[in-house]
């Protein structure tokens, strides 16, 4: 979250709220609208609170129109039924809401179950936040399993590192430093936006806690290599007797590649992988707020990291960087998968696939763009202009297509490839192919404007764009 500062010299508003808004009585109007840099002298009826705040976030963007995010935008009525029901419950008083409890540990047994683990009854799990809560949680795993092993050298003087892709997400960078993990990137190279098997393996030693793999990569939505990744370290393992798990980051792909693509092998079928994480609130089709991390077995999960809560009298292992939660994402969750079952969630992301798929062949066809990727693994798409264009870039795409109401990302490619710049195209459930056809009509609308610029505009292209991965 933004660091915020405490208030600035303000100015007491004059104008007056809208007397109107709720008063019983609108002559009786308030004279001064509510202070908004300190808490105010006094109550507001909750009618006209109501009004000021909903006022205020119109201004906000349309998140349906928000091609950026990977982050759910839409559920059915009835999940919003249920989450209003659970707005009150703790996910952390297990004593108190069992039920709630029991649909957590339901949603690890199906994604036990859905990511293959050979043995179901021993892989551990838990809900988070989100992805980035998980990843920390297992990073802290891997690390406490690689200090188990390596006592006598540590803290003496060795240094963990992890090994990833340069295109991982931001949240493995904060695990490095908060945990105080050396991080090490391979690099990009030509034409590979991801994390390359072999140049992975060459990169580990003996301090090495582990190797993470992006399923799928929030750069261009390509899947990373997990078997390939494995098969090197198999054979690294073979020539030097070092032993490194793998983590897959599926905060996307754990939730696509289960139903679409259900030949690739790259989770709990592979005996290196140790753990899994996904994000419940991006494919999994939740709203915000919900994340999961599976171990494969206890060892995968060292018992001292492992908290105990109360529950029906006995106890229950939990693991978690906050204690109080809310429970009403679990229970979306619960209520998603119940609703979808395998076949919901294959028709789902199918559709999403086909808008992608489509939308990046109809962009490919405008003849003004180059496409990364095709849409074709995560329903995402990252495409630049082609090389005979020179009057805009596609960070000026980016700010036009906004002027419309969408909100594509413009960024720059990290090392080895910072001399290329790309927009990036998440379809989510809810983006229908209506959409995608009203899209592709605005984009080709701007066209004509755009070639007509005498040079590309965007001077500043880090305030240009909005980009977080
Ligand atoms: C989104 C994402 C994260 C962070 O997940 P949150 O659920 O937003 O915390 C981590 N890794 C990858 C690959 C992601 O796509």
């Amino acid at each position: 979250m933004p660091l915020h500062k405490g208030p600035q010299k303000h100015q007491e508003r004059p104008m007056s709220v809208n007397p109107f808004f709720g008063e019983a009585n609108p002559v009786a109007g308030m004279a001064e609208a509510p202070p908004t840099h300190r808490l105010p002298d006094g109550p507001l009826p909750p009618s006209t609170a109501y009004q000021l705040v909903h006022d205020e976030l119109m201004l906000d963007g349309n998140a349906r129109l928000n091609l950026a995010t990977f982050v759910t935008t839409w559920m059915e009525p009835q999940a919003g039924i249920l989450m209003a029901e659970c707005d009150d419950k703790n996910m952390i008083d297990k004593d108190e809401y069992p039920r709630t409890a029991e649909l957590e540990r339901r949603c690890v047994a199906m994604l036990a179950d859905l990511w293959n683990a050979p043995d179901p009854a021993s892989t551990i799990g838990c809900s988070t936040t989100g992805s980035s809560e998980a990843c920390m949680l297992a990073g802290m795993a891997l690390k406490r399993r690689w200090t188990k092993r390596n006592t006598d050298r540590y803290p003496g003087g060795a240094r963990p590192n992890l090994i990833m892709g340069i295109n991982v997400q931001v949240c493995w960078e904060k695990f490095c430093n908060f945990w105080e993990v050396e991080p090490r990137f391979v690099p990009m190279e030509g034409d590979r936006y991801h994390l390359d098997p072999q140049a992975a393996a060459d990169l580990c030693d003996e301090n090495t806690i582990g190797v993470v793999a992006i399923l799928g990569s929030t750069f261009d939505g390509s899947y990373e290599p997990v078997a390939d990744l494995c098969a090197a370290l198999d054979a690294l393992q073979e020539r030097t007797g070092i032993d490194v798990p793998v983590h897959v980051d599926g905060a996307s792909g754990a939730m696509v590649a289960p139903f679409l693509d259900e030949d690739l092998v790259w989770d709990f079928r592979l005996p290196r992988v140790a753990s899994i994480n996904t994000s419940g609130h991006k494919y999994g089709l939740v709203y915000p707020g919900v994340g999961w991390a599976l171990w494969r077995d206890k060892e995968s999960l060292p018992e001292e990291l492992v908290f105990r809560v109360n529950y029906l009298g006995g106890d229950m292992p939990t693991f978690a960087l906050n204690f109080s939660r809310p429970g009403a994402q679990v229970v979306a969750q619960y209520y998603t998968f119940l609703r979808l079952g395998r076949d919901g969630y294959r028709a789902v992301q199918q559709a999403s696939r086909d808008v992608a798929t489509g939308l990046a062949e109809r962009i490919e066809a405008l003849g003004d763009f180059r496409l990364l990727t095709r849409g074709d693994e995560l329903p995402v798409f990252a495409f630049t202009t082609a090389d005979h264009v020179t009057a805009y870039d596609v960070f000026d795409v980016s700010r036009r297509l906004r002027e419309n109401g969408w909100l594509v990302p413009a960024y720059t490619f990290p090392a080895n490839r910072e001399d290329l710049s790309v927009l990036r195209v998440v379809c989510r459930n809810g983006f229908s192919k209506d959409l995608a056809d009203l899209f592709v009509e605005d984009l080709s609308r701007l066209l004509p404007g755009l070639r007509r610029q005498p040079h590309p505009l965007t001077h500043d292209k880090d305030a240009a764009t909005s980009f977080h991965h």
